[in-house]
């Protein structure tokens, strides 16, 4: 399939797009694997954590960084929700400039931790000079048209059906998210959602944007569960159609000003 001028146009192209959120040490799993089967992604890296996680040696997030996009997720993995503006700003402002230092180059994405932002929050990330935020907002085939609320499409975790149908009343955008909250409710293994969700993607086009955390994969003992995904994804998506989150976010900007608003 070729790649055409304004691909969100063409509504049967389906993009794939992946994050990694955290920095944990355990993101290289999800590297080697990323990068044996050519897929793109984004790892979220803080400089520090706040809750005692380990962060990713320097060392080896350069070395991600050599092959994938890098992009801020604050100073220390504060929920910006819970700060006075001044210190948000402190940690957004502050994570990024120290990951540019170390990675001496120009961070253009931000994700908000724990999903949580105040409306004053998606203003201070723009200031701060990103280009784009990622939320935790799930179940969408698009990547919506608000360049600082970028939503996902599925976490890579045995969620309960209880925390989608939760996540779907909190996070709105309800016409668009329907499709995907029917078929996360008609599955209770949540691979074999995981493989429906990206069936029904691409059956539609659109995008289909999987995130996760290292350390959860760790925990379920899940990365040959992620190998095998990814293994089938890079059957189904062309090469040219796998981005990260970053390029993703510029083929928004490039087909905005001729985009409907957001239902
Ligand atoms: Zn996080």
């Amino acid at each position: 399939m070729k790649l055409r001028q304004s691909p969100m146009a063409d509504n049967k192209t389906l993009m794939f797009t992946c994050s990694l959120d955290d920095g944990h040490p355990s993101d290289m799993k999800a590297f080697e694997l990323l990068q044996r089967h050519g897929i793109a992604a984004t790892f979220y890296v803080p400089i520090k954590n706040r809750e005692g996680a380990h962060i990713l040696s320097r060392a080896d997030l350069r070395e991600i960084a050599a092959y994938f996009e890098i992009g801020s997720h604050t100073y220390d993995h504060t929920a910006l929700p819970s700060l006075a503006p001044a210190l948000s700003r402190f940690q957004v402002v502050e994570g990024k400039k120290k990951l540019e230092d170390i990675l001496g180059r120009k961070i253009p994405g931000f994700c908000y931790p724990a999903g949580k932002y105040r409306m004053l929050d998606t203003d201070i990330v723009k200031n701060a000079g990103f280009e784009y935020a990622r939320t935790t907002i799930n179940l969408c085939f698009d990547s919506g048209s608000r360049m600082f609320e970028m939503p996902t499409t599925m976490q890579f975790y045995p969620h309960s059906q209880a925390v989608y149908l939760r996540n779907f009343i909190r996070a709105g955008r309800w016409p668009s998210r329907l499709a995907g909250l029917r078929i996360a409710l008609a599955h209770e293994d949540w691979i074999r959602r995981l493989y429906a969700l990206f069936e029904h993607a691409c059956q539609q086009g659109g995008v289909f944007h999987l995130w996760g955390h290292a350390k959860d994969i760790d925990e379920l003992n899940a990365w040959q569960k992620l190998d095998q995904f990814l293994g089938y994804v890079a059957t189904r998506v062309a090469p040219e159609h796998r981005l990260n989150n970053g390029n993703l976010a510029r083929q928004i900007s490039a087909v905005l000003p001729s985009r409907p608003p957001p239902p």
